[in-house]
């Protein structure tokens, strides 16, 4: 299978991009990949990736945590831990930027469906988006919620949903502008669009380089920060309402570096450095480990 090249930054088009960091995925297949810069915008870019049709290899593993429950390593039981202290995070911005107790909520890359039934639980009118098929059919047979296949996004009516969110899911898609144009088109006039992504700008990318657990590479294409996901917003014709961060993703992504540094003592280095990034970043969000973007129409 060819490989995906890229000649032109995907998000300015400039030509002038460079290898910015290799990286190992130290999850899984144990490859290296480029991740290139674009000398114009900054914009960083998982190069060479797989592509549509040979990725699903990369994600074939009982461990991929975004669906999986019963795997019982400690950076498993802390993403669990932090899973649950975040819900209600994620309620509280939803209600905040949509203005609304309940409404229609589409949730993009729903994985095992922890979120969407909570949301459900909370009065909302929910239904999801999963690639994973496994995942799809247990959370909708397990939490009574319609889960639609990525493929099947055009068939959703325009102008039905008052909340799209995409907790990490953004930059594992093949073609981000693509469906940037269908999540525009799903939301009501006044609906909001809620993102999460990992920040390649934040202190913990700097400081563990290609370490950082948060490269994932290849599964991750798109490497964020707050300045081009900002151009992203404007290109995909999105007003950018507002920019937050979720403070306990540190604590995984620290624990995850440690253990892809091989420090033997992983879980309590990562905590340890999880707080140190935490006081580095408490006064610069655009520095934290993970941001939350709210999108507008
Ligand atoms: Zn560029």
């Amino acid at each position: 299978m060819k490989p995906v090249h890229y000649d032109k930054c995907p998000l300015c088009l400039s030509e002038k991009t460079d290898s910015y960091l290799r990286v190992k995925d130290h999850f899984l297949s144990k490859e290296e990949f480029d991740i290139f810069r674009c000398d114009d915008c900054g914009f960083l870019f998982t190069q060479d990736h797989p592509g549509e049709n040979a990725i699903s290899d990369y994600y074939k593993s009982e461990e991929y945590l975004s669906h999986n429950d019963r795997t019982r390593s400690l950076s498993a039981l802390l993403y669990r831990i932090v899973r649950s202290l975040m819900l209600n995070r994620k309620l509280g911005i939803v209600k905040r930027f949509s203005g609304l107790n309940s409404g229609t909520l589409l949730d993009i890359g729903s994985g095992s469906g922890h979120f969407v039934s909570f949301m459900k639980v909370k009065g909302w009118r929910v239904s999801g988006i999963e690639i994973n098929m496994k995942a799809r059919e247990e959370s909708s047979q397990k939490f009574d919620i319609q889960i639609f296949d990525p493929a099947q996004i055009s068939i959703l009516a325009s102008g039905s949903f008052d909340c799209i969110t995409l907790w990490h899911s953004l930059e594992h898609f093949q073609d981000p502008f693509k469906y940037a144009g269908e999540i525009k088109r799903l939301l009501k006039p006044e609906g909001v669009c809620v993102l999460a992504l990992p920040n390649s700008a934040s202190c913990d990318a700097q400081y563990y380089r290609e370490f950082w657990g948060a490269w994932d590479v290849p599964r991750h294409l798109w490497h964020f920060n707050p300045d081009t996901f900002r151009a992203f917003s404007e290109k995909s014709g999105f007003t950018l309402i507002d920019t937050l961060s979720l403070p306990l993703d540190v604590f995984y992504i620290s624990t995850l570096s440690e253990k892809y540094r091989s420090s033997g003592l992983y879980f309590i280095s990562g905590i340890i450095k999880g707080i140190w990034f935490s006081l580095l970043s408490a006064f610069k969000k655009e520095r934290r480990s993970s941001m939350i973007y709210i999108l507008g129409k």
